[in-house]
């Protein structure tokens, strides 16, 4: 089912998660794969040009860097897929007392197996159903439901002598009432002429069903907006049943088409069983043809790791120079720890490819480096935090700090090495200013990786 599209959404995912750097190259690389591969699936053009505007424009704003960026992006191509196939899951509510459903369609859309497939699904979840043959036009029609409904032992009404279907509804009315659900299989045409409008306006009068659903096949794409929305126009239809999902790479054009019409798409059928009927949820249909990890996790953690309140004082520290020891562990911590990178790199496609471009060291021992260092600058006193250079002035604190966290006094001296190639590193005006956006750009994060990978023995 949409496996072309599926397979197109996840690799504009693992490109936007593999590029060390979201630049304009990868960008557009991304956004002309995601229009091929919505428009083969037949999404509406302008739709897909309102989509991948919204990428490009996330992925060039200034506004949000680094990791973040990255998820946003795909989480926003997420966001984006699941809205133009209608948002939200609608359900098709039935009544406590009897509910009538009155199918509508063309030929051939999959109106006769669909009524099935409901009579099935909703008796499975204990309703009384019955269904009715109304389609008087087509032969066999009548003889089509009954075989259809036998074999789901379902209870059926048909008379194959009759040539008015409001008549055969009638003729079954009282039977009908002890049923909690009603079911009408009706006649189609090969297009919406008058003659069907005047029959479908008669029987709505005469069944007064609850809902009006409209079966569409899939392999219509986008055509389905035209015929939803005369459908509509005769009859104003409650929603829609998108029917052979499984056999159309066009699915996503029916789908979206659909939506635009603003009829809801309560289910999609699935294949030619009574069984093969599943309630429409876009979510979890994009979750599904994306075949993604756990985005919803891996959010939260980027929300907690990018603390806005902390990176605005760290801000104001780098702008007065006061980026003090506290600091540096701060943004150590939320650079490369975020809890564990590796742990991130588990939950996005291909992440793991970027995670393996940083210095090793700089996954494996991170977390344990993390709490030795904050052991370490916890044993220190104020105004050694101020002024570090207290300490390597003196071997009595170098002693004292690495004896109270535990620590050797290389240990500490690494420390302080590493905090003031930091802080050299992002003075105002420095190669790695960061002081207009109080956190590191991806680049600048690359960077320091590589030269404390060089420089330093984690
Ligand atoms: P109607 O003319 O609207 O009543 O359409 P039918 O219910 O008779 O279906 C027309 C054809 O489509 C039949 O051969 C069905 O088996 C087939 N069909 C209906 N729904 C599906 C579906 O979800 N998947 C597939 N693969 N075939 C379907
Ligand atoms: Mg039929």
């Amino acid at each position: 089912m949409l496996d072309k599209l599926g397979q197109a959404l996840k690799s504009a995912t693992n490109k936007i998660a593999k590029a060390i750097f979201i630049d304009k190259n990868t960008i557009n690389e991304v956004a002309k794969d995601l229009q091929r591969a919505l428009i083969s699936a037949d999404v509406n053009i302008h739709l897909v040009k309102k989509i991948t505007d919204e990428i490009k424009d996330l992925a060039s704003s200034e506004k949000i860097k680094g990791i973040e960026k990255r998820e946003q992006l795909i989480k926003l191509l997420h966001d984006k897929i699941t809205e133009i196939l209608g948002k939200e899951k609608k359900e098709l509510i039935l009544s406590d007392k009897q509910s009538r459903i009155m199918l509508l369609g063309l030929y051939g859309a999959g109106k006769t197996t669909a009524a099935t497939k409901l009579a099935l699904y909703y008796s499975k979840r204990g309703k009384k159903v019955a269904v009715i043959g109304l389609d008087v036009h087509r032969p066999g029609a009548a003889q089509q439901l009954k075989q259809n409904a036998e074999k789901i032992k379902i209870k059926y009404f048909i008379d194959e002598n009759e040539k008015s279907a409001t008549k055969i509804w009638k003729k079954f009315e009282s039977e009908l009432k002890d049923y909690d659900l009603v079911i009408a299989d009706t006649a189609g045409r090969h297009s919406l002429d008058n003659e069907l409008v005047k029959e479908i306006k008669d029987l709505n009068k005469t069944i007064k069903p609850d809902h009006k659903i409209l079966v569409i096949q899939a392999d219509i794409g986008q055509a389905a907006k035209e015929q939803a929305s005369e459908f509509q126009k005769a009859l104003d239809v409650n929603g829609v049943i998108v029917t052979r999902m499984d056999s159309t790479a066009k699915a996503g054009g029916a789908l979206t088409a659909c939506y635009e019409t603003k009829a809801p798409v309560y289910f999609i059928g699935t294949g030619e069983k009574p069984q093969d009927l599943e309630i429409f949820n876009p979510k979890t249909f994009v979750n599904r043809i994306l075949d993604m990890g756990d985005i919803e996790g891996l959010l939260e953690k980027v929300q907690s790791a990018v603390d806005e309140k902390t990176q605005k004082k760290l801000k104001g520290k780098l702008e007065q120079g006061e980026f003090d020891l506290r600091d540096f562990q701060q943004q150590i911590d939320s650079m490369a720890g975020m809890g564990s990178l590796s742990k991130m790199a588990e939950m996005i496609p291909g992440f793991s490819n970027m995670s393996k471009k940083l210095p090793e060291d700089m996954l494996g021992n991170q977390e344990q480096k993390m709490k030795k260092w904050k052991h370490i600058i916890d044993s220190m006193t104020k105004q050694e935090l101020k002024d570090p250079e207290l300490i390597t002035k003196q071997t009595t604190r170098l002693g004292r700090i690495a004896k109270g966290s535990g620590a050797t006094t290389t240990e500490v001296r690494q420390l302080l090495k590493q905090y003031s190639l930091l802080k050299d590193m992002t003075k105002p005006g420095s190669q790695m200013d960061m002081s207009q956006t109080g956190t590191m750009s991806q680049k600048q994060m690359m960077k320091l990786a590589k030269k404390f990978g060089k420089k330093m023995k984690f």
